[in-house]
């Protein structure tokens, strides 16, 4: 047998935001997570190698379409507004938003108990969206959540809204800040690419089934939420 090594087409660049434990966060320099190791797996079915790329969140998308990147995988939420510019594949996470508030908070209940208060969300996630859109709160933006946790505790805002498994890994690596659950609508994570890009889509969407099919999947899940 030949072994070939690697060349330019068997590399699939993969952009992610690894600030958002545990589907994608730094263990000291190197980028690890669920998603991380889903992309991994499915780059072994289909013969890849992948490369992960760390960038803000808010240049994922643009790094796709100036094809810097030939996919995100990030918790990234399809959304409406999001599928006008890119594909998404078969959805591989459910989530919804939660909130954070200091532990002894005890008058934040739920989203409405946010009205006229001043709450952190995260630059371009869906808890900005969502908070953006209910337009009943004072919105603090910040760039990564690691900085909403700590005006958190400094007082400075009230409560964070944000992705439920991530806020439940703050909460675990956090002293003194507790999650309020709450009724919001569940949101889909998925994988996004090009529009022009439908052959590689197809192919992870089997990856994806494939890993369903053969355990890896649930491995997986086993090992980060449970
Ligand atoms: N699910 C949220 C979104 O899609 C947050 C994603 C993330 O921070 N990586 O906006």
């Amino acid at each position: 047998i030949f072994l070939v090594s690697c060349n330019e087409n068997n590399i699939i660049y993969v952009g992610t935001n690894a600030e958002f434990p545990p589907f994608e966060y730094f263990d000291k320099d190197k980028i690890v997570g669920f998603d991380i190791d889903l992309i991994n797996e499915v780059g072994n079915i289909l013969n890849k190698e992948i490369k992960v790329i760390h960038m803000d969140f808010d240049g994922l998308l643009p790094a796709l379409q100036s094809k810097k990147v030939d996919m995100v995988i990030a918790g990234m939420t399809e959304t409406e507004e999001r599928k006008e510019n890119v594909n998404f594949s078969n959805s591989y996470y459910e989530a919804k938003q939660v909130i954070i508030i200091n532990e002894d908070n005890n008058y934040i209940k739920s989203f409405e108990d946010l009205e006229n208060k001043n709450v952190g969300v995260v630059l371009g996630f869906t808890g900005d969206a969502l908070m953006t859109e209910k337009d009943n709160s004072i919105l603090k933006r910040f760039s990564n959540v690691y900085s909403a946790v700590l005006d958190l505790k400094n007082g400075k805002i009230e409560a964070i809204v944000l992705d439920s498994e991530p806020a439940k890994n703050i909460i675990k690596n956090n002293e003194g800040i507790k999650v309020v659950n709450t009724d919001s609508l569940k949101e889909s994570y998925a994988i996004a690419f090009r529009k022009d890009d439908e052959n590689l889509m197809l192919e992870i969407n089997n990856a994806l089934k494939k890993l369903g099919e053969n355990g890896k999947y649930k491995e997986l899940i086993d090992k980060y939420f449970n």
